[in-house]
């Protein structure tokens, strides 16, 4: 392998030498591709003809000639507490590539074994998480919402005692910035005002170079206006998908505003608005209904490292535009995933009703919207299917119905584009808990298949019929063990 390939820049490390610690990985033993992303390595800028050729680099027994790996420096809030302990204990930057349409790429390996940031950690990454790690931000990506992206992942012979011995692997995430909330916490409480304002300025230049030329104390504000604002948005996203991510710990919350880490999260099957996916979370703080908040308060915490360098005035201010960047967005796709084009006071409540609705009946909230975006090609079976109650699901259709006849879209049109925003297509827990229990025993096939069916969710698809399908009981409410 050579790096002939790739455009290589690092500029995390022009940032102070205290923001990483410069680690080699700890290889692991005969690792095997297990999935290679080659649409994702086209938009890279590079091909692979043997993906083999891969797995030593995944393994961190390879590195390619400008390859340079950091354990990035962090801190930040885990479950409202700060932990000035923090930092990449299992995983390692090592490079940033420039793709041929400009775009920067961090290579980051999860997995990669212990740093000065492991604390009791061993390093490592199961093949369990790391399947769920790469089908999500995967499905992510499908569904158009910002996230990291997964490159490719190995699995290895080495044992990785977890509740029981687990499989080894590691995963190369790319995303456009491995910058997160925390690593401003730690500048601000460990380094001081010089340090948030360095770290600052290269996130600018970076990632929000459309600001490069404003005096900095707009240049400062208008940014941090736009983090919160890309927060809010893309918790509105997650929102509309049934998204929970778990684990929205100020660590775990990109700058960039990309979903970021992917651990015990689930989508939704039937709609709970409490539902709380992670396990250790025993006061529910990450419920899928508290998600918009603690976004918000996520924001705060940034907001806090900020005052060393920016008025607190100002930042109280920019964190103003949460409330609204998120109730648009959120309004936005709701508006958008009912249909409805015309203005209307009453949509609001309607939408509102809604999910008060599909909450105290527990329907399944994909089938529930994908089944509105075909009333009219299929009738009303699918959805009324859907309710112990049929005269619930009627009483509500007569009130849609209704509103419908404010439309000027015509039916067909209308259902098409709703198509384009309810997905047919999710990854269910227990879809990702088949295709981990096929590769246990080394079957990485069925895991390729529903990568590719979630790469289109809101296609039809009908040969791939029983992936939309409801999840069986055995499916519903799966422990997903935390220990990643
Ligand atoms: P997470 O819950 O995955 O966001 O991780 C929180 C912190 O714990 C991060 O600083 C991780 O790098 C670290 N961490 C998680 N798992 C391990 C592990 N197996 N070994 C070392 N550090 C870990
Ligand atoms: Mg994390």
């Amino acid at each position: 392998m050579t790096n002939e390939t790739f455009k290589v820049e690092h500029r995390y490390l022009d940032l102070p030498d205290s923001f990483y610690s410069r680690v080699k990985p700890t290889p692991l033993s005969q690792p095997k591709m297990v999935c290679f992303n080659h649409k994702l390595a086209a938009q890279l800028g590079f091909h692979v003809q043997d993906e083999g050729d891969w797995a030593q680099i995944g393994a961190g027994a390879e590195l390619l000639e400008g390859m340079d790996p950091v354990a990035m420096k962090y801190t930040g809030h885990q479950f409202g507490v700060y932990n000035p302990e923090l930092g990449d204990g299992r995983g390692l930057l090592l490079w940033e590539t420039i793709a041929p349409d400009g775009t920067r790429w961090d290579w980051h390996l999860k997995g990669a074994g212990t740093t000065p940031y492991s604390r009791f950690g061993d390093g490592r990454a199961v093949l369990r998480s790391t399947i769920r790690e790469y089908l999500c931000s995967e499905a992510m990506h499908g569904l158009g919402i910002p996230t990291t992206r997964a490159l490719f992942m190995i699995s290895a012979k080495d044992p990785v005692r977890r509740e029981s011995i687990e499989t080894a692997a590691a995963l190369m995430r790319v995303a456009k910035s491995h910058i997160r909330f925390g690593h401003f916490e730690f500048a601000a409480h460990h380094e001081g005002p010089e340090a948030v304002k360095t770290l600052l300025e290269q996130v600018i230049s970076l990632h929000f170079p459309h600001l490069i030329e404003l005096p900095e104390p707009q240049r400062h504000a208008r940014w941090f206006a736009e983090v919160v604002e890309r927060t809010a948005r893309l918790i509105a996203d997650w929102q509309a998908v049934g998204f929970c991510h778990g684990v929205m710990n100020s660590d775990n919350m990109s700058i960039i505003g990309d979903t970021f880490d992917y651990g015990p999260y689930a989508f939704l099957d039937d709609f709970d608005a409490g539902f709380v996916c992670n396990h250790s979370d025993h006061e529910g703080r990450y419920a899928y209904n508290r998600q918009p908040q603690i976004g918000f308060t996520n924001c705060h915490y940034l907001a806090n490292a900020l005052l060393p360098i920016m008025e607190e005035d100002t930042v109280r201010e920019c964190l103003g535009s949460y409330e609204t960047a998120y109730n648009q967005r959120f309004k936005h796709n709701m508006l958008a995933k009912l249909g409805l084009d015309e203005t209307d006071d009453a949509d609001m409540a309607l939408i509102m009703d809604t999910f008060s609705m599909l909450h105290e009946h527990r329907v399944d909230y994909t089938r529930f919207f994908r089944g509105i975006s075909n009333l009219h090609r299929h009738g009303n079976a699918p959805v009324r299917d859907l309710f112990a109650d049929r005269s619930v699901a009627d009483e509500w259709l007569e009130r849609y119905e209704a509103r419908l006849q404010k439309e000027t879209r015509a039916h067909d049109e209308r259902e098409y584009a709703m198509r384009q925003v309810n997905p047919k297509y999710i990854l269910r827990s227990y879809l990702a808990q088949q295709v981990i229990m096929e590769a246990q025993n080394g079957n990485y096939a069925p895991m390729k298949e529903l990568i590719k069916v979630l790469e289109n969710p809101f296609d039809e698809q009908p040969e791939h019929e029983h992936y939309a399908a409801l999840p069986p009981d055995w499916g519903k409410h799966l422990n997903i063990s935390c220990s990643s």
